[in-house]
């Protein structure tokens, strides 16, 4: 054959590959069956590739110079051969196609690619021989310099590459399925993501080497939107649980990015990132594939990635259940439940531990006041500070909203411990937030109660804490829980009585200090006892809030105080004022503001004879809305005043806030007043109301005492037993017609 074809060649030359020292060959290298009758071209072919490697592997030759001696070989050999270079006419003008028919017919070897060579140009194969035998390539000798030898042979090595894979894939897709299952029941993230990565690599006959990539959330127990590597196999294994920007390859992490993005395989020259989806969530698994997914990959690929979506949604169930079974999604504390288990197994230990609920003090307010965000922020500043301060041999969980439970040895969990913990103010965003709480303390000894009982004794005990105004702990006692069950059926009675109208509303006039002559009166509710005498409101109101009952009677209050304004009206009386207590769940009833107003009107009131008196403790509870609403009804006409002023100065800040006529000054600083006291908070509370244009009611005004030194810090009003009692409305009119008109 003519060889001088070759001559001015650069295929010739031996290049600088054929002296280097060839590493030590860890793979099979592909095998290349070269059959042609001029022993030149062997040569010159061996050069020509000398060096070539394909994923890693090299080139191993084997040579035949006849057709015949090709059959030999492959009958020998064939299912290690992956590329033929064949040579058309050699013994004879159909050597080569014989080889070919021998291949694919006789041994029936589908596998091996073939790159027909001939001399002549006119001796080109049938087309349809071509086709039938599933010939790769067919090149004149003179078209096969050496750039074109080498992209024909890698071009064939790939494509053997690839149907092996596809024969060992279609083989084994039974055995994939299969290993499916054992997947499904890897639990962790981390290795179902590095079996993927295994499975999918031996699918398309790679290494194992890749990464699965997701976003961040539920899955990884993070709270940024950043995509992290669940699980690697190779050289990616180091970066697990790391953000995918680590994985040092710019060009990866941007088809990362587009592959979630774009919600599609992404296919680069280098490399696939598959896109993985299933019932919500979302993956990108890059693989080290190069080229396009060919149809058949595709197919079969998909067939893999549906299966493993369903193994990863497994796992991502499992996965969530389990969080949301036993952690909090907000602090990854443990949560209601595996507080519960864990005390459970605990009490049971014969040691003395405590259980502590601690509760923070107007969380909503802070949720309200910075945003939700802040509040998740503090809530888990909180869990952190718990964590770090206190001993690792306290279990510590959110078991609601504001309510973390610990659990521990008693010396480790006192009230001081955890007080000493709040002391440091915390910090939320921007924000430094001094944060006090309540604390609701339970000693559990071996008396077997069910843990579900001890966590409500401690909650029993947490309750009373809220209501405390010396301590904010308390520490359960068993009478407590007889206490509870009084309460209960007295809220049974109220309900009942209500409901039959037997509660009554007296009132207590209100009198200028000046004239002592009567200005308005407060309403204040009775509930007869069924023996002649009254249960004070003291004990019910606080049972009637608790159980939501306070906003139907507190709604039946306000329509009895307009009626009672408008009979006063009609006595003539009209310039009194009636002055009612609303409590909290009033302002939370959506339609509060809408109830005044109709009361007003059903009865036909000056509204500005109405007035709504509200305690500090109401203001602080739910600032915003009580603020709100009473600002609407102030600017309806209704008079606002601040009930025992004095008794919790954290509502400083709020008094400029508030639409206030008037404060009422606590009895327990007109109690102090007298020449032996120093009545310096009764005076700054008088001159702070002067201050802020608010007039001053004193309350518990009971000695002559009381009333001229509160004349002289300035107060204009009293109320108390000194001038009158509360009473009926019947004995208040006749009251009024003896004071009204004496003095
Ligand atoms: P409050 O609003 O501070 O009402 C004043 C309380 O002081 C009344 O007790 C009254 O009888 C008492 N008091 C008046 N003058 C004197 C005095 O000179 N000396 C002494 N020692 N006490 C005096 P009461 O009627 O037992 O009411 C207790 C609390 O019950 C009220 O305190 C108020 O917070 C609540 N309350 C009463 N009626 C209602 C109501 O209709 N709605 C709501 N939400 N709460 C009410
Ligand atoms: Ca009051
Ligand atoms: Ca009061």
């Amino acid at each position: 054959m003519a060889t001088s074809n070759y001559e001015n060649d650069e295929l010739v030359f031996a290049t600088e590959e054929t002296s280097i020292s060839y590493l030590p060959v860890e793979r099979k290298p592909w095998t290349l069956l070269v059959v042609d009758d001029d022993e030149e071209v062997h040569t010159v072919t061996r050069l020509a590739l000398n060096g070539l490697e394909l994923n890693g592997r090299r080139l191993s030759f084997r040579h035949a110079y006849t057709g015949e001696q090709a059959c030999k070989i492959l009958g020998e050999s064939a299912e290690d051969i992956a590329v033929i270079l064949l040579d058309v006419v050699m013994e004879n003008d159909h050597a080569g196609l014989d080889v070919v028919r021998y291949l694919r017919d006789t041994l029936k070897h589908p596998e091996p690619r073939i790159i027909l060579r001939t001399g002549q140009p006119g001796y080109a194969p049938e087309e349809d021989v071509i086709k039938q035998y599933d010939i790769n390539d067919y090149k004149t000798k003179t078209e096969l310099t050496r750039g074109r030898l080498t992209t024909s042979v890698i071009t064939a090595l790939r494509s053997y590459q690839q149907i092996m894979a596809l024969n060992s894939s279609r083989l084994g897709l039974q055995k994939i399925i299969g290993s499916m299952s054992n997947l499904m029941e890897e639990h962790s993230v981390k290795s179902f993501c590095e079996g993927v990565i295994i499975q999918l690599s031996s699918l398309i006959g790679l290494n194992a080497e890749g990464v699965v990539c997701a976003r961040a959330g539920s899955v990884l127990e993070r709270e940024d939107d950043g995509i992290y590597v669940l699980g690697a196999a190779g050289d990616h294994a180091m970066h697990i649980n790391q953000p995918v920007e680590q994985l040092n390859n710019p060009h990866l992490i941007e088809s990362i990015h587009r592959c979630l993005r774009l919600k599609q395989h992404i296919s680069e020259p280098e490399f696939t990132v598959l896109f993985l989806q299933r019932a919500g969530f979302e993956a990108a698994v890059f693989i080290n594939m190069q080229g396009d997914i060919r149809a058949a990959e595709q197919e079969l690929l998909e067939v893999f990635l549906s299966s493993v979506s369903i193994g990863y949604e497994n796992v991502h169930l499992f996965h969530q259940l389990r969080n949301a079974a036993f952690r909090d999604w907000l602090t990854r504390l443990p949560n209601r439940n595996e507080f519960i288990n864990t005390l459970e197994r605990q009490r049971t230990i014969a040691l003395s531990q405590t259980l502590a609920l601690v509760d923070i003090s107007h969380f909503s307010d802070i949720n309200d006041g910075l945003g939700q965000d802040a509040g998740n922020d503090l809530l888990r500043a909180v869990a952190l500070r718990l964590q770090s301060e206190l001993s690792n041999n306290v279990f510590k969980a959110r078991i609601g909203n504001d309510v973390f439970a610990l659990l521990g040895p008693a010396e480790l969990i006192t009230p001081q411990i955890i007080n000493q913990l709040f002391s440091v103010a915390f910090t939320a965003h921007e924000h430094t937030i001094p944060l006090s709480v309540s604390v609701g303390l339970c000693e559990i000894d071996t008396t077997s109660r069910d843990s579900l009982a001890l966590l409500k004794s401690a909650n029993i005990a947490l309750n009373l804490a809220k209501r405390k105004h010396t301590e904010n702990y308390v520490f359960y006692t068993a009478d407590m829980e007889q206490k509870t069950t009084t309460q209960l059926e007295l809220i049974r009675k109220l309900r009942a009585d209500f409901a039959d109208a037997k509660l009554e509303l007296w009132f207590q006039p209100q009198v200028d200090l000046i004239n002592e002559k009567v200005v308005g009166a407060e309403a204040l509710l009775r509930w007869p006892d069924g023996d002649g005498g009254y249960i004070s409101p003291a004990v019910f109101i606080p049972l009637a809030e608790y159980s939501g009952l306070i906003v139907e009677i507190g709604h039946w209050v306000i329509e009895e105080a307009c009626r009672r304004i408008c009979d006063l009206d009609r006595l003539g009386y009209g310039d009194l004022r009636i002055a009612v207590n609303i409590s909290i769940p009033q302002f939370r009833d959506q339609q509060f503001e809408e109830r005044v107003k109709s009361a007003l009107a059903a009865h036909d009131c000056a509204p500005d004879k109405l007035e709504l008196e509200i305690t500090e403790s109401v203001v602080m509870d739910e600032p915003q809305i009580v603020i709100d609403a009473l600002s609407a009804l102030k600017a309806h006409g209704v008079a606002i005043a601040l009930d025992d002023f004095g008794t919790g100065f954290s509502s400083m800040s709020y008094l400029q806030r508030l639409p206030l006529d008037r404060l009422k000054v606590d009895r327990s600083f007109v109690k102090d007043v007298g020449p032996k006291n120093n009545p310096v908070l009764a005076e700054t509370i008088v001159t702070l109301g002067n201050k802020l244009g608010l007039a001053t009611i004193a309350e518990g005004v009971e000695t002559r005492e009381q009333a001229s030194y509160m004349i002289k810090l300035g107060c204009e009003e009293a109320q108390g037993f000194l001038f009158a009692r509360p009473m009926p409305f019947d004995d208040m009119v006749n009251f009024l017609a003896v004071r009204q008109t004496s003095h």
